[in-house]
C-alpha cells in the first residue's frame, strides 16, 4: 500500500474548464466533487481584489459582473502584453501592461486598485482543484502533473508551472495535453506508433502529429485555431434563430441577457443534437409571441461545416509539417467536448481514414492521461492488464438477460467476431445492445460496457431481421461494437475500453467467480434458452392457430390450444431444464401438423429460434 501522502495528481488546466483526476488501483478516475467533474475555468472577484467566486458560481454570475470575472486566463499566462494586442479586445475585464524584468512586458488583470497576474489567477483555479482533491482523499494533496497545449513555449510552461507553486503544489511534471490523451488510451504500449490528436474544445481547436518510439512522445508538429470551436457552433444556431425572428417577428434580441440566455438554449439544441435527428427551437419573445422550428441534423452540419472544414485544413498542415500522409497516422484521438459532434468524428475519420478513438469521455481524457503520467512517476504503476490477450470475455446480453460470448477470455489481441442476431417481436424495429464483459452465463452477474440502440429496422415477423453483430479488438485494446441489420443495412455502433476500472485483481476475482458458479450459471443459461424457444414456438403456434387453425382436425386444434397456455404457466415456474425440454419437444410435435397446413397454403416462415441465429 502507498501512503496517500504520496499521491500525485493530475490536472487538465484548461481554457474553459479544468478537471483533476488521480490513478487508483482500478486506474484513473476523474475526481467528482458532487457539482459534476468540470471546474469551470473562471474566477470573479470583489472590488477589492479578493477572490468572491471561483468555478460554476463565477459563470453565472458573469453576466451581472463582466469586469470583475476573469475566464479564458490560459490565453493570457506566460504572453508578453504585446503578443496579446488581439487576444485583448475580446476580453470584457480590464489588462494592463506591466514591464518585465527581462524587457518584457507582462499583461496584468486590473480589479479595483489591485493588479494581479495570470499565474495568480491561475493559481485560484489549481488551488481549488487541489482542495477538491484533498476532500477527496482526507489529507493535503501538495503534489501534481500539470497538462499543457503542445504548442505552449518555455515561459508559457515555466508561468504554468509558477501558478502551481502559488497553489502550494509541487508541479512535479509538466505534459503535453496530446501526450496525456495517447496516455488515456494506453497508447503508450505500442512500440513505434505516430498518432494523431483532434482536440476541438469549446473555443480552442488544436491538432498534433506525435511519434512514439520506445517510450517517448515526441511532438512533430502541432497547428489549430485559438479560436475556433463549439462556441462557434452554437453561434450558428443563434444567428439562425436572430435571422428568422427578425425577418418573422421585426425584432431584434439585444439585450446581453437574452442574447445569453439564446447562447444556453443554442448549445442544449446543439447537444441535443449529437443523439438525435432533430431538436425544437422554441424562443417565447413576450406578448404572446413564439419562435418555433424544427433543426434537424442536416441543416446544423450545413451550419457548422465551414468552422469543420477549417479543423481538417489544420490537420492537414500538421500533416505536411510533419511531413507525413494520412495513411501514415496510425491512431486518432479525439479530445474536447466538441468532438461528441457526429458529423466531427465523421469528417475526421474521412481525413485519416480511419474511425478515430472516442472510447473515452473526450472532456475527461486529458486529465485521466495526466493521472496515469502521474502514477507512473509516483512510482505506483501497478501491473496494468496483460493487454496483448483480452483478460475476461465479451458479448452481449441475449433474450432474457443471457450473456452471448463473442470473444473468449485469453484471445489474442487484436480479434474480431461476428454474429448474428434476430427479433424477438413482431415488427420489432428497435434493438438494445448491452455490451457485457464477464465470464458468468448471466448479463446480471457480468459487467456492462456500455449499451447503445440499434434503429431503423423495417417492421417484419419475429425471427426474421438479421442483425450482425460484430466485436473488434485493436491491438490497443480499443473494442468496437458495431451492430449492421442486414435488409435495411441499418447501422450503430460504440467504442469502448475494456481494461478501464478493472484491476488484475478484479479479473481475477471475476474469474473465481465463474468457476465457482458454473455449473448453476450454465443451468441459469439453459433455462433461459428454453423459455425463449418456449416463448418463440408458443407464439408462432398460436398465430398458426389463428390463420390456419381452420384446416386441422378440432380435437387437435383444442389440444394445441390447451398445451399452448399450459406449456408458457409451466416455463414460467419450472427450474426443471430436462423436463421443460421434454414437454416442448412434446409441443413442438403436436404442432407438426399446423406447420404443414401452413406450408401447404404457402407460408415460408423460418423457424428460428430468438436470439442468436
Ligand atoms: P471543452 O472545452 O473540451 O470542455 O468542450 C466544451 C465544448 O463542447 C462546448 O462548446 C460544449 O457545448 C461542447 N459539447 C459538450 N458536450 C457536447 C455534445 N454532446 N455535443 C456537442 N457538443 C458538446
Amino acid at each position: 500500500m502507498t501512503s496517500k501522502r504520496d499521491i500525485i495528481i493530475g490536472i487538465d488546466l484548461g481554457t474553459t474548464n479544468s478537471l483533476v483526476a488521480w490513478s487508483g488501483p482500478a486506474g484513473p478516475e476523474v475526481i467528482d466533487d458532487g457539482d459534476g467533474p468540470m471546474l469551470p475555468s473562471v474566477v470573479a472577484y470583489a472590488d477589492a481584489g479578493g477572490v468572491e467566486r471561483i468555478g460554476a458560481p463565477a459563470r453565472a454570475h458573469a453576466i451581472e459582473n463582466p469586469t470583475n470575472t476573469v475566464y479564458s486566463i490560459k490565453r493570457l499566462i506566460g504572453q508578453s502584453f504585446d503578443d496579446l494586442a488581439e487576444e485583448l479586445g475580446r476580453l470584457p475585464y480590464p489588462v494592463e501592461r506591466r514591464s518585465g524584468e527581462d524587457g518584457r512586458d507582462m499583461p496584468v488583470v486590473r480589479i479595483g486598485a489591485k493588479r494581479i497576474t495570470p499565474q495568480e489567477v491561475s493559481a485560484v483555479i489549481l488551488g481549488e482543484l487541489r482542495e477538491r482533491a484533498s476532500r477527496h482523499f482526507g489529507e493535503t494533496v501538495n503534489r501534481a502533473v500539470i497538462t499543457v497545449p503542445a504548442y505552449f513555449d518555455d515561459a508559457q510552461r515555466q508561468a504554468t508551472r509558477d501558478a502551481g507553486a502559488i497553489a502550494g503544489l509541487e508541479v512535479v511534471r509538466i505534459i503535453n495535453e496530446p501526450t496525456a490523451a495517447a496516455l488515456a488510451y494506453g497508447l503508450d504500449r505500442n512500440k513505434h506508433a505516430t498518432v494523431a490528436v483532434y482536440d476541438l474544445g469549446g473555443g480552442t481547436f488544436d491538432v498534433t502529429i506525435l511519434r512514439l518510439s520506445g517510450e517517448v512522445f515526441e511532438v512533430l508538429s502541432t497547428a489549430g485555431d485559438t479560436h475556433l470551436g463549439g462556441d462557434d457552433f452554437d453561434r450558428t444556431i443563434m444567428d439562425l434563430a436572430a435571422r428568422e425572428i427578425a425577418e418573422q417577428f421585426k425584432l431584434r434580441i439585444e439585450s446581453p441577457a437574452t442574447q445569453q440566455a439564446l447562447r444556453t438554449f443554442a448549445e442544449n439544441v446543439k447537444i441535443a443534437l449529437s443523439n438525435q435527428d432533430s431538436a425544437a427551437l422554441e424562443i417565447d419573445l413576450g406578448e404572446g409571441r413564439t419562435y418555433q422550428r424544427e433543426l434537424t441534423v442536416a441543416e446544423f452540419e450545413a451550419l457548422i461545416a465551414p468552422y469543420v472544414e477549417r479543423t481538417l485544413a489544420s490537420c492537414r498542415t500538421a500533416l505536411r509539417d510533419a511531413r507525413l500522409q494520412p495513411a501514415d497516422i496510425d491512431q486518432v484521438v479525439m479530445v474536447g467536448g466538441s468532438t461528441r459532434v457526429p458529423a466531427v468524428r465523421r469528417r475526421v475519420g474521412e481525413l485519416f481514414g480511419r474511425a478515430p478513438y472516442t472510447a473515452l469521455d473526450p472532456d475527461q481524457v486529458v486529465a485521466l492521461g495526466a493521472a496515469i503520467q502521474a502514477s507512473v512517476l509516483a512510482g505506483e504503476r501497478r501491473d496494468l492488464l496483460l493487454l496483448d490477450v483480452t483478460p475476461l470475455s465479451l458479448g452481449i446480453e441475449t433474450m432474457g438477460g443471457a450473456m452471448g460470448k463473442l470473444i473468449m477470455k485469453n484471445t489474442k489481441m487484436p480479434c474480431q467476431a461476428t454474429e448474428t442476431f434476430t427479433t424477438f417481436q413482431d415488427g420489432q424495429t428497435a434493438v438494445k445492445i448491452n455490451v457485457l464483459q464477464g465470464e458468468r452465463e448471466l448479463a446480471r452477474d457480468c459487467r456492462s460496457l456500455g449499451v447503445f440502440n440499434l434503429t431503423g429496422i423495417p417492421p417484419m415477423p419475429a425471427g426474421m431481421p438479421k442483425v450482425d453483430v460484430t466485436f473488434l479488438i485493436d491491438q490497443n485494446g480499443i473494442l468496437n461494437v458495431s451492430a449492421k441489420e442486414q435488409r435495411s443495412g441499418a447501422v450503430a455502433a460504440i467504442q469502448i475500453v475494456p481494461a478501464h476500472g478493472l484491476t488484475p485483481d478484479e479479473v481475477k476475482r471475476m474469474t473465481a467467480e465463474s468457476i465457482a458458479h458454473a455449473a448453476d450459471d450454465m443451468q441459469a443459461h439453459r433455462l433461459i434458452d428454453l423459455r425463449n424457444q418456449v416463448a418463440f414456438d408458443t407464439n408462432k403456434a398460436e398465430q398458426m392457430l389463428e390463420r390456419f387453425g381452420e384446416q386441422i382436425d378440432d380435437a387437435l386444434r383444442d389440444r394445441i390450444a390447451g398445451e399452448l397456455t399450459a406449456l408458457r404457466t409451466f416455463a414460467d415456474e419450472t427450474t426443471d431444464n430436462d423436463e421443460l425440454a421434454r414437454r416442448l419437444k412434446t409441443f413442438d410435435e403436436l404442432t407438426v401438423p399446423l406447420a404443414e397446413a401452413g406450408i401447404s397454403s404457402g407460408l415460408r416462415e423460418p423457424a428460428q429460434p430468438q436470439g442468436r441465429r
